[in-house]
């Protein structure tokens, strides 16, 4: 259907308009009130630090050529993110490096605005492209133009800072691990930011037209997860690794944030939980 300019204009403001004030963020928000709900930004560890709401992970990496964010998440969270930096000292426009968790809408929305907002370079795992720049007809967010294809293995430097995008594919095709060393007290730190190894509810394991290899994708994954060494256990979600019950513990005498053990029973945990899910699926497909 091809629209007369006008028309698609007005469309196109329509649903800029809708995503913006609330059409797709609101809906959602009355079932996940923590995406939405703010959080007191804090220091992580190092150069690390969390800008995102009670449960919407979003990261700031701090370097002395600007910084780097991780996760726009919603549209409507772009406020509250670039409060949560100024709360901290920095400044907003000075994110030059925009990058993703996994291209779904609790942590890629806000991309538009933002690279508007600081004229970020944006980043993004090649195959979560497609669900990024609107080739994708099922894009419920603005599309937002890539400055840079990342591939499996690809460094993200800016100043000091040296970010890894490992590929954990299967919750998207192109859902990302971030990994970086971080100093701190005279220590170095491996840091994980796990990109997502859930399964979704509705998500087809067993012969899936639009993405066949979706299972062996999960595999790899866990693969990928348990090679990594992991001193600071981190994640698109807080409730991936206990973000509140870590924070309350801000300020004792270990940082509560360095927690190897928890970032392997973590991926364990949610190994199970994936192999269950396709087991059911298969037997469900014999039967
Ligand atoms: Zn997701």
């Amino acid at each position: 259907m091809l629209l007369p300019m006008r028309s698609r204009l007005f469309l196109f403001v329509l649903l800029l308009a809708g995503t913006f004030f609330g059409g797709t963020g609101s809906l959602l928000s009355q079932t996940n009130p923590d995406w939405v709900q703010s959080f007191p930004p804090h220091r992580i560890i190092g150069n690390v630090y969390y800008v995102g709401s009670r449960d919407l992970a979003a990261f700031l990496i701090t370097t002395p050529q600007g910084n780097i964010l991780i996760n726009s998440n919603l549209t409507t969270s772009v406020p509250q993110i670039k409060k949560s930096v100024e709360k901290l000292g920095f400044r907003f426009s000075d994110i030059k490096i925009l990058l993703i968790s996994h291209a779904h809408i609790d942590h890629c929305a806000g991309s538009a605005r933002i690279k508007q907002l600081t004229g970020a370079k944006y980043m993004v795992m090649d195959a979560d492209v497609p669900e990024i720049d609107g080739k994708s007809k099922d894009m419920s967010y603005p599309a937002a133009k890539v400055d840079r294809i990342l591939h499996d293995g690809d460094e993200v430097r800016l100043g000091d800072a040296v970010l890894v995008a490992h590929l954990t594919p299967g919750h998207t095709k192109g859902c990302t691990t971030w990994t970086l060393k971080v100093q701190d007290g005279g220590k170095v730190y491996n840091v994980v930011i796990v990109g997502s190894p859930n399964v979704n509810p509705g998500y087809k394991l067993v012969n899936n037209a639009r993405y066949p290899l979706i299972a062996q994708d999960y595999e790899r994954t866990f693969r990928v997860l348990k090679s990594l060494p992991c001193d600071v256990f981190l994640g698109a979600h807080g409730g991936y690794y206990g973000m509140t019950e870590k924070f309350a513990r801000i300020g004792g005498s270990v940082n509560p944030f360095i927690d190897p053990e928890g970032y392997k029973s973590y991926v364990a945990d949610r190994e199970q939980a994936f192999l269950a899910a396709l087991r059911k699926q298969q037997e469900k497909g014999a039967m």
